[in-house]
């Protein structure tokens, strides 16, 4: 900013130092407005007086919602921005004694008088009127409190199902997620559920990933638009276009990228204790990310060793695992090949995780399917899961040239499976090494074959 202000048509100390954009609803700084090109700036000048005149402003204080315009001095070619009635009931003039905390509350009031602000009330409120769950939709009613003198005029609301009021508070910009933080806190004291809804967002926002709102939001959060308006309207319901964050576990890290879809508010689950409302559930999917993140190095390590294990056999390396691995109380014996079946159980699996055969002299994973169905009858369900997780299905299906996999042996594992009987149960003595090598099956694993 200091860079900016040694080109900028702004004086050297101005008073007020931002302005509401009245159309946007966002507060832009003042070099902003302003800008560098002296014409523009006298253009500018012109358009906010006469907006002034017009009765439609332009720009006004952030704290006082009063319009404001631009004052040129001529001689030294400089701006400022002035309120367009100087009362002194604005306390930019005297915001020296106001906590930061309060100035950034009034700002907040300030942008409601946005005519964007407005028309996204108007969206939600009409949003709501058509969703039989929504009743009392109510545009600005003030919401008091328990204690005295506490009270929210939240931008509209309404009652879910007949029980739980909803307080919808409009953003337009990131800079009030702090505000709202603090309002959670009413809400949650008086019963009701506070429901953010934003104009746009996007995480890329490098601010607002740092803002403990989304992520004390369960990382989503809710859009409303005219394409949203129009979704409700066709559909009978609030649709809210929701954005979230979602991990992805590669190559050890926990990765997050963003994610958007159009969802009805049935969809979302409420969480009123913890003034939480999300359609994502990101802390769920963290926590099973963070659980692939444990065993990371040991997994990735013992899979490089087994997919070389065919070349050459490094012995070192395997003692090394051995040892980490009974770290964890999985005993391995002293060669792979000492393990009864354990040779055959990882060839399979590898297999089938990578998508083409590891260790065994098949040509493709039909092959091996076909020989554990006929020798290691105990692996099928270990074997099927792999290459679900894995997408493998339509590979094994053009693979199955014959049709004899699908139509004779899918068929008769199933029927097994499903009668329970013993001479197809999993072979469970090598779970626990799986369930670490695999962790993609190891919920499933443990069930019976189905
Ligand atoms: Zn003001």
């Amino acid at each position: 900013m200091i860079l900016l202000q040694a080109f900028s048509l702004v004086v050297a100390d101005p008073e007020i130092t931002e302005a509401l954009d009245l159309e946007t609803g966002e507060i832009r700084h003042v070099h902003d407005v302003v800008g560098e090109d002296y014409e523009r700036a006298l253009q500018l000048r012109m358009a906010l007086k006469q907006g002034i005149a017009a009765g439609k402003p332009l720009l006004a204080c952030p704290l006082c919602a009063v319009p404001i315009h631009l004052v040129s001095l001529a001689q030294e070619r400089r701006f400022y921005l002035r309120h367009e009635t100087e009362d002194g009931r604005c306390s930019a003039r005297t915001k020296g004694g106001l906590s930061e905390k309060r100035i950034l509350a009034m700002k907040y009031d300030g942008a409601r008088e946005s005519a964007a602000h407005k028309r996204m009330k108007d969206i939600i409120a009409e949003s709501l009127l058509g969703d039989p769950d929504f009743s009392r939709v109510e545009i600005e009613r003030v919401w008091k409190g328990e204690m005295a003198n506490s009270r929210r005029k939240p931008d509209v609301t309404a009652v879910w199902k007949g029980m739980l009021p909803v307080a919808f508070e409009v953003q337009l910009s990131t800079t009030f997620l702090r505000v709202i933080a603090e309002r959670r806190d009413f809400y949650l004291r008086n019963g009701g559920l506070l429901f953010w809804v934003f104009n746009r967002f996007d995480m890329g926002d490098a601010r607002l990933t740092q803002e403990d709102v989304f992520y004390n939001n369960n990382r989503n959060a809710f859009v409303v638009s005219e394409d949203s308006l129009a979704a409700s309207k066709a559909t009978g319901s609030l649709v809210l276009e929701c954005v979230w964050s979602e991990p992805s576990f590669e190559d050890g890290q926990i990765l997050w990228s963003q994610r958007k879809r159009r969802a009805k508010f049935d969809e979302l689950t409420v969480e009123r204790d913890k003034q939480r409302v999300f359609l994502f559930d990101a802390d769920a999917a963290r926590g099973a990310c963070e659980a692939l993140t444990k065993d990371w190095p040991m997994r990735r390590d013992f899979r490089e060793f087994w997919l070389k294990r065919n070349g050459t056999h490094d012995d070192a390396r395997w003692l090394d695992l051995r040892r980490r691995l009974a770290e964890r109380s999985i005993e391995l014996p002293r060669w792979p090949s000492d393990g009864e079946g354990l040779v055959s159980l990882l060839d399979t699996l590898y297999s089938a995780a990578e998508g083409h055969p590891v260790g065994w002299r098949y040509a493709d994973l039909v092959k091996i399917a076909h020989h554990v169905f006929d020798k290691h009858k105990g692996y099928l369900w270990h074997f099927k899961l792999v290459l679900a997780a894995h997408g493998r299905g339509q590979q094994i299906l053009a693979e199955d040239t014959t049709g004899k996999w699908r139509s004779a042996k899918v068929k008769a594992y199933r029927d097994a499976w499903s009668r329970r009987d013993s001479a197809f149960a999993p072979d469970r003595r090598y779970d626990a090494l799986v369930s670490i090598l695999f962790p993609e099956i190891a919920t499933d694993l443990p069930e019976a074959p189905s």
